[in-house]
C-alpha cells in the first residue's frame, strides 16, 4: 500500500513516535523518514544530536526521544517536510502539534483551521497556539495547534480558510 500511495500505514506511523509516556513530558520531534534517499539535513541541524543518519547518507534517520529537546529547529530544515513535533505535556485532553507550513498567508495564533490526515482528508477543526517564522527557518514556517489526543496520530497538515 505504501508503496502505491506514498501514504504510510497506521503502524509504520506509531513505530515513528516515542512512548506516549515522552510525549507527556514535553515536546518531541518525530521524524517520518519512510525511504532510504540521499539526505540529512535533519541530522546536521539538530545540535542534541538527537536525530543521526550516520555514515551512508542514504540511512533512514534514527530519532533519539530522550536527547530530543522539542527546539523544533528540525522541522524547518527538512526538504521533505517529513519532521513535525508532538507535546503532551500541557493537557490530558489535548496535545499541541506542530507542522512544517510553507503556504501563504500564514494563519494566525487564536485562528481556527483545518486539520488534515496524511492523505489530505479533513479530520477536525482545531486552534492554532502558534506561529514560529524566524528568519534562521529560511521561509519553512512551524505552525502548532491544539487538538484532541485521539487526533494524534493523524493530523499532519492544516489548511486554511484560504487554501
Ligand atoms: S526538535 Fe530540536 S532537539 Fe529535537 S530532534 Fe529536532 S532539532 Fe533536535
Ligand atoms: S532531512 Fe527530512 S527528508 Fe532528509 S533524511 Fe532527514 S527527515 Fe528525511
Amino acid at each position: 500500500m505504501f508503496e502505491q500511495t506514498g501514504i504510510p500505514e497506521r503502524d509504520m506511523i506509531i513505530e515513528k513516535f516515542p512512548p506516549v509516556e515522552r510525549i507527556d513530558r514535553g515536546p518531541v520531534a518525530i521524524v517520518e523518514c519512510y525511504k532510504r534517499i540521499p539526505c540529512n539535513p535533519c541530522e546536521t541541524a539538530c545540535r542534541f544530536n538527537a536525530i543521526r543518519v550516520g555514515e551512508d547518507i542514504n540511512n533512514i534517520p534514527v530519532t533519539d526521544h530522550e536527547a530530543c529537546t522539542g527546539c523544533k529547529v528540525c522541522i524547518s530544515k527538512c526538504p521533505g517536510l517529513a519532521i513535525m513535533a508532538v507535546d503532551g505535556s500541557k493537557s490530558k485532553e489535548t496535545v499541541e502539534i506542530s507542522l512544517p507550513y510553507e503556504f501563504l498567508p500564514l494563519p494566525q495564533k487564536g485562528d481556527q483551521v483545518s486539520a488534515l490526515d496524511r492523505a489530505g482528508n479533513f479530520v477536525a477543526r482545531v486552534r492554532v497556539v502558534s506561529v514560529l517564522n524566524p528568519k534562521s527557518f529560511d521561509r519553512t514556517p512551524v505552525i502548532t495547534i491544539e487538538a484532541d489526543r485521539k487526533h494524534m496520530y493523524d493530523i499532519r497538515n492544516i489548511r486554511t480558510e484560504e487554501h
